[in-house]
């Protein structure tokens, strides 16, 4: 890139840019799926060692124009306020939640189908599987579809989505509960008329049972399949 430049103002650089990204590409003026002004004001707060990686809220907020604007405006009024009280928390906080997000625009930026965001042993042997989701329900209370069954080992899955389905990015989750097992980003495509992405899981280590996926187009709001691993 400029290797002459210094590390802070690469960092300014970069983190600029990300910004401007984000600012620009995640239009939601209906403010679909959007977390409130509380929620937004708790990512503010958060310091480095909470982790907002895998928080949900976070998630939308970097892929929401109108929300990242609202909490970068939060952020600011946060760190004044720490300032005034002499805190260093928000330097280390501002720092996890810049790394965060520099990971995802990189991720974004590679723009291949397939983008795990935990690094992956390169020596396991990925199953191939596809999965078919006739339908999807906006929320829990509305699953009318049949569980979909996935194995416990490494498998490299492919996410047949409903007939009329948008390509573009995609998000993967898998929950038991509420905890995050497994996230993903990948590219959905339309070939034959089907739009499909590919995301690399690894069940091995998990338990069987229920489960439920979310799975999304970025930046609306989370569809809810069921899931049974076996
Ligand atoms: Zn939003």
């Amino acid at each position: 890139m400029r290797p002459d430049e210094a590390p802070e103002a690469k960092y300014d650089r970069l983190k600029r840019k990300l910004q401007d990204s984000i600012l620009s590409e995640y239009p939601n003026p209906e403010r679909k799926g959007c977390p409130g002004d509380l929620a937004l004001r708790e990512l503010a707060k958060r310091s480095a060692d909470e982790g907002v990686e895998a928080d949900a809220n976070w998630q939308h907020v970097t892929h929401c124009s109108e929300c990242y604007r609202e909490f970068l405006d939060r952020r600011l009024k946060f760190k004044s306020a720490a300032k005034r009280r002499g805190q260093v928390v928000w330097a280390v906080a501002a720092a996890a939640v810049f790394l965060v997000a520099v990971g995802l625009f990189l991720a974004r930026r590679q723009g291949g189908s397939l983008r795990p965001e935990r690094p992956q042993n390169a020596e396991v042997a990925y199953n191939k599987s596809t999965i078919d989701i006739p339908e999807m329900a906006r929320s829990d209370g509305e699953r009318a579809n049949r569980p979909i069954f996935l194995e416990r080992k490494p498998d490299e899955l492919t996410v047949n989505l409903p007939v009329g389905s948008k390509a573009g990015e995609y998000e993967f989750q898998l929950l038991r509960g509420d905890g995050l097992i497994v996230k993903a980003h990948a590219n959905a495509e339309i070939h034959n008329g089907t739009t499909a992405f590919t995301v690399r899981i690894d069940l091995s280590r998990v338990e069987a049972g229920q489960y439920s996926m979310n799975v999304r187009q970025v930046p609306w709001d989370w569809n809810y399949v069921p899931v049974v691993v076996r």
